[in-house]
């Protein structure tokens, strides 16, 4: 074995990610391999649990995990992926605090940074539809849901307040279902304490591409759910699709539209930009994998796995995207991995689902497990334990056990967690001497002097070079961002300064909608360039 161990680099700290890391702990000891885990979140989520989050019959903070405990042995990064180099064998991370980029290399990289809810083409999703994957949309959703009740209580008219009572979910799969059915859980069981809701009644729909709901299960437990969410007054559209959205309504593909406030989308999804970047074979635009998992042509040195990756059994069935076959992946990745490092049998991935499971609130689910379908209570039942038992850590699995105790016993939570949701554009203060940013710095922000001065100084042969001073109502910063290269000179603060910071994407977003602006900048820059 060689001296030095092995770097072993995992992206995304979903299942596939943080089961790798785990895996990859038990089976290889320190002195063999370094793990590092890089994840935009320092917390991994349990996402069949999520929408639990929106009736609050599990707390916020019970339905993820902090992956430092997690994975104890491995390194966390908590920062974004922004490029992956296979050839240079490099990963670049976003800059924190500081801003400067991370470079890293790796002998083993594994990708398992999932997908995202891409409303490409739709237009207006993007503005008025939420999505739901984190935890962050599910608390989101949840103040949302609370604020549309509070506006229908106090809305006279009956049109709008029929508006404000009316919830879209587009997406008829297992987590449009199950989104669907907490929403409709909470909103009745909460209506009773709005007195002028009481007995309004409120309207769900669920709009769905295919001729029935719940693709993933079989046609007996899809009609069955059908049954029992219209039962519960969930109105179901099939073949139909969302195609476009307003601030006031739903637009459906057959014409149709529907006045919302609330509209929840769980499709389609797509691969992360940086996986889109990817110079490698894909299939259908995800990672194409072998049958070990291995990403062609990066044989034994790169995995791919989980919702990014195409994975197909050996005998030719496409894996399906779901957190049950993530794990799986995950074992198989990392037993490749450990043969690869110290030499032994590499895994094949064999797909052996044990089951599929989805609930629909209020004490019912469906369930096909080993063969047997299952409906109903039992089913709801035999969810909650599986999935009781499938989260990691004693810790959490108590906490959630009391969630639904306390939830079983107590009306849910009503009080809205609200955040102040602040535009990227802010003000920011600097002492004489401060330096705003130094030369070689990436350019993440563009700066508006509203009081005070500063120096733009350069490094030249070793020493420092004054070359410009700045004053009230003068700009800085703009040559990286509109070049995209690094800083050219250090700033700093002459006197006592108030700035006004416009972030890269608040400028481009400016710059886009008024041409003027950018004008302005590109000038500025032109002349600087020419001057330097
Ligand atoms: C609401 C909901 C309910 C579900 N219910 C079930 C269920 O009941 N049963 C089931 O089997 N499956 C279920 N699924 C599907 C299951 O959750 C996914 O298949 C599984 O999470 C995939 O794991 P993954 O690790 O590939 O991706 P993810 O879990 O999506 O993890 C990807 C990770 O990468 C991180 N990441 C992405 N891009 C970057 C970047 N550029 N830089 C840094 N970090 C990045 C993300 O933050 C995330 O932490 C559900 C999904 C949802 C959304």
């Amino acid at each position: 074995m060689g001296m030095n161990p092995k770097q072993v680099l995992i992206l995304g700290g979903g299942f596939a990610g943080v089961y790798t890391a785990r895996y990859l702990e038990k089976l290889l000891r320190p002195e063999e391999a370094s793990i590092t885990l890089i994840n935009r979140e320092n917390y991994w989520v349990y996402q069949p649990m999520l929408p639990e989050v929106i009736s609050g019959s599990i707390g916020l903070t019970n339905v993820v995990s902090p992956i430092r405990r997690l994975c104890p042995r491995s390194n966390l990064i908590m920062r974004e992926v922004e490029d992956i180099d296979l050839k240079r064998r490099m990963v670049t991370i976003s800059p924190g605090f500081r801003p400067r980029q991370l470079q890293l290399n790796y002998d083993h990289l594994v990708i398992a940074l999932g997908n995202v809810t891409n409303f490409h083409g739709m237009p207006g999703l993007m503005e008025n539809a939420m999505p739901f994957r984190t935890l962050a949309d599910a608390i989101v959703l949840r103040n949302h849901l609370i604020h549309v009740l509070e506006e229908a209580d106090v809305e006279e008219d009956p049109e709008p307040r029929r508006q404000l009572l009316t919830f879209v979910v587009g997406g008829g799969g297992f987590s449009g279902v199950e989104v669907m059915a907490e929403l409709n859980d909470f909103v009745r069981s909460v209506k009773g304490n709005y007195l002028r809701l009481r007995n309004q009644p409120h309207r769900c729909v669920i709009v769905q591409a295919g001729d029935r709901i719940l693709p993933e299960m079989s046609e007996t437990l899809a009609n069955f759910a059908q049954r029992i969410l219209r039962k519960r007054g969930v109105d179901i559209i099939l073949n139909d699709r969302l195609k476009a959205a307003t601030s006031e309504r739903a637009i459906l593909q057959s014409g149709a539209e529907i006045p919302c406030k609330t509209l929840i989308s769980t499709v389609p999804s797509a691969l992360p930009p940086v996986i889109q970047r990817l110079d490698c074979i894909k299939e259908r635009g995800k990672l194409l994998v072998n049958i070990r998992l291995e990403l062609k042509d990066y044989e034994g040195m790169v995995w791919a796995l989980g919702d990014c990756a195409s994975i197909r059994t050996p005998a030719g069935a496409m894996v399906p995207p779901t957190a049950q076959h993530a794990v799986r992946e995950a074992a198989t990745v990392a037993v490749n991995i450990a043969a690869t490092i110290r030499g032994g049998r590499p895994a094949v991935f064999r797909s052996e689902s044990f089951g599929t499971l989805g609930s629909l609130g209020h004490g019912a689910a469906v369930a096909q497990i080993c063969g047997v379908k299952l409906s109903g209570f039992l089913a709801w039942l035999l969810w909650r334990c599986i999935y009781l038992m499938k989260m990691p850590g004693l810790n959490r699995k108590v906490r959630i056990a009391a969630d639904w105790l306390l939830h079983l016993l107590f009306p849910p939570e009503l009080a809205q967690t609200k955040v102040a949701f602040e535009s990227g554009i802010r003000n920011q203060h600097f002492e004489p001497g401060d330096i705003i940013f130094h030369e070689g710095d990436r350019g993440d922000c563009v700066y508006v002097i509203e009081e005070g001065e500063c120096d733009v100084l350069c490094e030249r042969k070793g020493s420092e070079e004054l070359v410009a001073t700045l004053h009230r109502g003068e700009y800085f910063g703009e040559m990286a961002l509109l070049s995209d290269r690094a800083r050219n000179a250090t700033i700093r603060a002459r006197r006592a300064m108030n700035v006004l910071i416009i972030p890269r994407a608040d400028f481009d977003k400016l710059r886009q909608s008024v041409p003027a602006f950018g004008d302005v900048f590109s000038a500025l820059a032109q002349r600087r360039m020419v001057a330097k």
